[in-house]
């Protein structure tokens, strides 16, 4: 498909390229020193006291969360349905049982702080906060339920580190908080992820969970650190290349540059979508998210699919974020979920249309997609 405007577009460029030609001249590709230097990096970004473990993937990092917080077999997990799969998946592979909360609003697609209270019996263990599109999920309740009940918090903050809130950064305010770096974030090492944590114990369990519990790693041993290794504890192979690394660090560079266009292309459909549409987030402060997507609501009787066809044709790119989990059909089969259970993510899922936001995007290719939009709207 030879499209005009792209939904998301890969900044990669000359030092990246540079990077990983560096990267493999240097002979040493697994994780090493590379990923050491993108891990100190990142927190130094996320201005953050704790420590990062880089892993393989933003769904290894939300596995090596609930595995550092000892969640298994009879705890429940609070996550949201109006969310990617990742979630519910990671609390099942561990042997918890996820329980899904709904939306909070049209306004703000995140989990909603009621239906958490709501949703917590004697077996909760945590919560899952995911920031959707990068606006942060309405952390000062949810914080303040937490603490009441003693539910541990993770932060799915995939949509976008870096994002400034009342409560710090995301990712930063729970327990722990999970970073995906796949090809469409908005730091991107093709397939990657972080975990985050201000927990000593939970990031050494992190550290070890990541590469079989070895008390050593390859790169130590290489380095000349060790020779011998002991296992401590059952674990995976969650490791991350020094490739991926090494694109991490250049991406961290060029990140607050990309984050300037997100924000002025936000405004931008802002200015230009209304009435018929309406925009979740609008009395949210551009500034105070990491514009991963740039969600849209369509009124109750659009054709989206018609909708969806018509802008295809026009050679723009869209896509729904998400089908409610709850709504799937493995997790129907396996939780005995149904329609009904979370009315607020199914309207938002029912309506939501997600339009081309990305650095390399121009105020133009913009208003190109609102001009179809709307034209097709009224039609
Ligand atoms: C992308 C994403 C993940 C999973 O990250 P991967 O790196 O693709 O494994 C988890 N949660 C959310 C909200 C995401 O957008």
């Amino acid at each position: 498909m030879d499209w005009k405007v792209t939904l998301y577009g890969l900044s990669i460029g000359e030092e990246e390229i540079t990077a990983v030609t560096d990267v493999l001249r240097r002979r040493w590709l697994s994780m090493g020193e590379q990923t050491e230097a993108f891990e100190a990096e990142f927190v130094q970004m996320l201005g953050g006291a704790g420590e990062a473990v880089a892993v393989s993937s933003g769904t290894a990092a939300l596995h090596t969360a609930l595995h550092a917080l000892e969640i298994g077999p009879g705890d429940e997990v609070l996550v949201p349905s109006l969310t990617f799969v990742a979630c519910a998946a990671v609390v099942l592979l561990n042997g918890a049982k996820p329980v899904f909360v709904d939306s909070k609003s049209l306004d703000d697609f995140s989990l909603d702080p009621q239906d958490v209270e709501r949703k917590i019996t004697p077996r909760t263990k945590a919560v899952i906060a995911v920031h959707y599109g990068g606006y942060s999920a309405d952390m000062g309740e949810i914080m303040r339920i937490a603490r009441r009940h003693q539910l541990r918090v993770i932060e799915d903050a995939a949509h976008g580190p870096f994002v400034h809130t009342p409560w710090g950064g995301i990712g930063t305010i729970g327990d722990i908080g999970c970073y995906s770096f796949f090809s469409t974030k908005n730091v991107t090492t093709g397939e990657g992820g972080m975990v985050y944590s201000d927990n000593p114990r939970l990031v050494q369990k992190a550290r070890l969970f990541r590469s079989h519990y070895m008390a050593a790693s390859s790169w130590s041993k290489h380095a000349g650190r060790s020779s011998f290794y002991d296992i401590e504890g059952l674990g995976l192979n969650y490791r991350i290349s020094d490739l991926a690394a090494a694109i991490g660090r250049v991406q961290l560079n060029k990140h607050a540059a990309g984050q300037a266009v997100r924000v002025s292309l936000a405004h931008r459909y802002r200015e230009r979508l209304s009435e018929p549409v309406h925009l979740p987030y609008r009395q949210a402060d551009p500034e105070t998210g990491s514009h991963h997507i740039m969600p849209i609501l369509l009124p109750q009787t659009a054709d989206r699919v018609r909708l969806m066809q018509q802008l295809k044709e026009a050679g723009i790119q869209t896509s729904v974020h998400y089908l409610p989990c709850h709504l799937f059909r493995f997790y129907q089969e396996c939780l005995e979920t149904k329609p009904g259970d979370c009315p607020v993510a199914e309207e938002i899922a029912e309506r939501q249309l997600s339009l081309p936001l990305h650095p390399d995007l121009t105020a133009a290719q913009v208003d190109y997609v609102c001009d179809h939009l709307l034209q097709n709207l009224v039609k």
